[in-house]
This record gives C-alpha cells, sequence and structure tokens, in this order.
C-alpha cells in the first residue's frame, strides 16, 4: 500500500466479496487473527476444495437482517479469545475494504452474538501502511446498514461458492453429470439427492428433508429433476425445501402445472398461445361430439400421463378414433383427444428455456412410418433456427407456468406455433449435442443470478 491508512480502535469495514458491505468493527491488536461472527456454521465441498458455509446478522440491533455467505476454508487453527477459551475455528480469506483501500485478509469464523462488535479486526491483518491509535475512534468514512435494507441489483451480487442439490431418482444419467461438472467448474459444490430416498419432518417451526438418517444440510439452491413415476412424491420433497427457504429452480407448484397436461393446456390456453384443438373427457358417452370438437379424423389420443410418446396414439379414420375413445375410456383412463397437425410432418420444435431465455433449440423428426418425434421413439435431432414468433410463445409458455428451466415443445403448423407440452425436467443430452450449447452452464448461472443472500426473517432472533 502506497498511502497510508490511519485506523482508530473502531471503524466501518466492509467484506463485499461475503456480501457484507458494512460492519462495524473492532481494531484490536491485542489479537492476532480477525475474526467475524458466523452461526449455522456448516462447512461443504470436499477435501481438495473445501468451502464453509454461514450467516451473519451484520447489525446487532436487528437480527431479522441475515446474510448467507460462503467461502473457501484456507485453515482450521485453535484460536483462544479473549475469555481464555480455546476453539477450533474455520479461517477464510476475504478481501477488506476501508476507507477507499483493500487487502486480503484472514478471518476466523465464530459466534460474536454477545460481542459487542460483530468482527474484530487483528493483529495480522495490520499490514504495512495501516496504524493504529487506540484513543481514537472512527478515523475512516462511517457507514450505515441502510445498504441491506435495499434490494440488491442482480449485478452486484458477489458469486459465492453455491451448495446445490440435484433432486433425482438417476444420480448419474447424462444431465445431471453436466449440470455437476458446470457447477465444479464454477466454483460450486453439487451434490445429487435421490428423491425416493427423502422424507420429511414437518413442522411450522422447523421444517426439515431427512436422508439415510440424517437431517440434510442447507442448500442454496435445489434443481428438481422429478421423473413423471414420481411427480407426486417428487413435489412434495421439493415443497418441502421451498418451506425451508431453499431457492428451488423449478418450484413445486410449476412442475405440478406444467405435468398435468389437461391443467397446463387449460392455463396456456387462458393466456392465448397456440395449441392444437383439444377435447377432454372423463365418463361421456358422446364419442360423436368429443370427435366434431377437434374437428374430426385423424385425431391424436394421449393418455394424460404420457411421457416420451408412450401413451400418444393417432387414429386415421372416425371408426378408429371411436374405437380408442372406447377403449380408453373402458380403461377408467384420463385421456385428450386433439387434432392432428399433420403439416408439421412428423417434426416438433423443443425449445429450452432458462431463466426467461431460449438457450438452445432443436428440431425432433420421427422416423419414417411414425408421427412421434419422441428420441424414445426413435426420432432424430438437429439444431434449428427459431422465428421470432417461436422464441416468444416459448418464453411465454415458461413464464405462465414459471419454470425457470422448461423444455418448450411447439409443432410448426399452417396457423402458427402451437405448443404440445412444457416439460419441466428436460433432458440436456439431446439438446446439448444438436446444438454444442452449454445448457448445463447456463442452467447454473441461472441459479447464480437467483439465489438470494440476504434476507429480512421478519422474526426476531
Ligand atoms: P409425450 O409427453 O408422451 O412426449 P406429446 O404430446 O409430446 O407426448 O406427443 C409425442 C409426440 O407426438 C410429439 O413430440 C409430436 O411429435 C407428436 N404429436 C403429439 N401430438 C400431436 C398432434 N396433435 N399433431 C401432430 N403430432 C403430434
Ligand atoms: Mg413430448
Amino acid at each position: 500500500m502506497s498511502e497510508l491508512l490511519a485506523l482508530g480502535w473502531e471503524e466501518w469495514v466492509g467484506l463485499p466479496e461475503l456480501s457484507l458491505p458494512a460492519i462495524k468493527a473492532k481494531v484490536d491488536t491485542g489479537a492476532r487473527t480477525s475474526a467475524l461472527h458466523a452461526v449455522a456454521i456448516e462447512p461443504f465441498g470436499t477435501e481438495k476444495n473445501p468451502q464453509v458455509r454461514f450467516i451473519m446478522h451484520p447489525d446487532p440491533a436487528d437480527p431479522t437482517i441475515e446474510v448467507i455467505c460462503s467461502a473457501k476454508v484456507i485453515d482450521r487453527r485453535n484460536v483462544t479469545s479473549s475469555n481464555g477459551s480455546t476453539e477450533l475455528r474455520y479461517v477464510i480469506r476475504a478481501t477488506v475494504h476501508i476507507g477507499g483501500k483493500k487487502w486480503p485478509i484472514d478471518i476466523s469464523l465464530t459466534n460474536r452474538e454477545t460481542m459487542g462488535y460483530r468482527m474484530l479486526l487483528g493483529r495480522s491483518a495490520l499490514i504495512d501502511g495501516v496504524s493504529v491509535t487506540p484513543g481514537l475512534s472512527f478515523q475512516q468514512p462511517i457507514l450505515d446498514y441502510s445498504a441491506y435494507k435495499k434490494p440488491q441489483r442482480k449485478k452486484s451480487i458477489p458469486k459465492r461458492p453455491l451448495r446445490i442439490a440435484i433432486l433425482t431418482q438417476e444420480p448419474s444419467n447424462y444431465s445431471n453429470r453436466r449440470m455437476i461438472e458446470a457447477g465444479e467448474a464454477r466454483g460450486h459444490v453439487v451434490d445429487c439427492i435421490e428423491t425416493s430416498r427423502c422424507y420429511m419432518a414437518i413442522n411450522a417451526h422447523k421444517p426439515e428433508v431427512y436422508y439415510d438418517g440424517k437431517a440434510l444440510p442447507r442448500y442454496d439452491a435445489v434443481i428438481p429433476r422429478i421423473g413423471a413415476r414420481l411427480t407426486f412424491y417428487g413435489m412434495a420433497v421439493v415443497r418441502q425445501f421451498e418451506s425451508m427457504g431453499v431457492y428451488c429452480v423449478n418450484r413445486s407448484a410449476s412442475i405440478g402445472a406444467s405435468r398435468d397436461k389437461l391443467l397446463a393446456h387449460q392455463v396456456l390456453a387462458q393466456h392465448r398461445l397456440g395449441m392444437p384443438t383439444t377435447a377432454f373427457a372423463k365418463s361421456s358417452h358422446d364419442t360423436k361430439g368429443i370427435l366434431d370438437v377437434v374437428g374430426g379424423a385423424p385425431v391424436v389420443v394421449k393418455l394424460l400421463e404420457s411421457t416420451q410418446g408412450k401413451g400418444v396414439v393417432l387414429a386415421d379414420t372416425r371408426k378408429a378414433a371411436s374405437a380408442l375413445i372406447d377403449a380408453f375410456r373402458g380403461l377408467n383412463a384420463h385421456f385428450l383427444v386433439q387434432e392432428f397437425v399433420k403439416e408439421a410432418g412428423g417434426s416438433d420444435l423443443r425449445c429450452f428455456v432458462v431463466d426467461g431465455k431460449v438457450v438452445g433449440a432443436m428440431m425432433r423428426t420421427a422416423q419414417a412410418g411414425e408421427f412421434r418425434s419422441n428420441v424414445h421413439q426413435g426420432g432424430s435431432v438437429k439444431k434449428v433456427r427459431l422465428t421470432k414468433e417461436e422464441r416468444r410463445v416459448a418464453i411465454k409458455a415458461a413464464k405462465i407456468l414459471k419454470l425457470s428451466v422448461a423444455g418448450v415443445d411447439i409443432l410448426r403448423s399452417d396457423s402458427g406455433p402451437k405448443i404440445l407440452e412444457v416439460n419441466s425436467s428436460p433432458g440436456l443430452e439431446g439438446i446439448e449435442k444438436a446444438t454444442g450449447v452449454d445448457i448445463a452452464g447456463e442452467i447454473i448461472e441461472c441459479i447464480e443470478a437467483n439465489v438470494p443472500t440476504m434476507f429480512r426473517t421478519g422474526t426476531k432472533g
């Protein structure tokens, strides 16, 4: 440091990398290491990449202000505090800002709830050029806690290591492997949690999710990858994370709405998005009426819970359609009957939407003799350029269903784009290979931009 920095025995400091713009600190040359107030300290990460996550209440007078911090652990040290007790503490490194100057310091984490100052600036932080006059206070500009009360601008939120969980039944599939890779490449720690192995304690006071006999740690974000077979239970687990205050990339209610084809159709129709004309019936015997609604054969009949094209059948003639509808009804199945969009020519568009943007799009084309373009039905994929209207429709569908990550499937019809369905756990393999886009990275960046760090908890203490 070229210029000198004169400090008194108390000063306002900032640790912006930890989202702590203003802390009133005691400058104490009697202590060696600097210390920061931290509660709910939880180590995470790996031996090679050790991290620690903690909660800091910067304003001693207002415990409702809560900042979630995380940082790389550089050491664990026995520290003896002024009251003589020794404690093994996590030590992190962060850049301290005081009066226009900044430099890195080592900070140990400890509960300072009962102390007058939330931070102690020790001897090792007082590098060359910093002088302390113990008789004076506030020699540098005085700050206040107002920054914690204002909503943060997304761009100004510092990147911190995040602890992310993927909720999935298939930890090692392509999509999950890619998201782990993309998360780790950006300095985060990503765990896979098997949805069906989670169990929950449901109470108002301290909602938790248990796994293998233990309560799960606090995650900053959850990426739900809920398969069709586990929708009901998976939604409950996601809801539990939501009630714990964890940021969920797609919320439970949105997953449910998109999974229920009928509900999704009704909601999207309310917002005037184009869809194939669709009729829905449970026990009506008016097969003729149902077919008339959609304009007669050919029609597509779909089981409501169909995925991968498995419950989707094309009936070419009115006679075949009637027989099919009667058969489904006899099985007490929920189904919908839909106009067949012939001009789509066995192709549909998969638009991958992340955080309100189409980050990639591909065209899936059915194999010869098949109208379903699903990859599981032998369909092939290639990169495609969307029209402006297709892009708008895809973004709007994801927005209406409040999905931050969505695969919006669209048919190209003579009367414009028609939405087939919106998938809340779209696979990454096809789209990344077809487009060459790092979709996993986009999902991680969506989390970085949306995970809240500062909270007003509303409850004191
Ligand atoms: P799933 O959820 O099982 O994938 P979809 O509704 O997406 O069911 O239908 C599967 C595939 O069948 C679609 O990707 C599309 O290629 C084709 N398809 C579905 N509905 C229609 C339709 N109304 N007109 C033309 N093709 C359709
Ligand atoms: Mg589909």
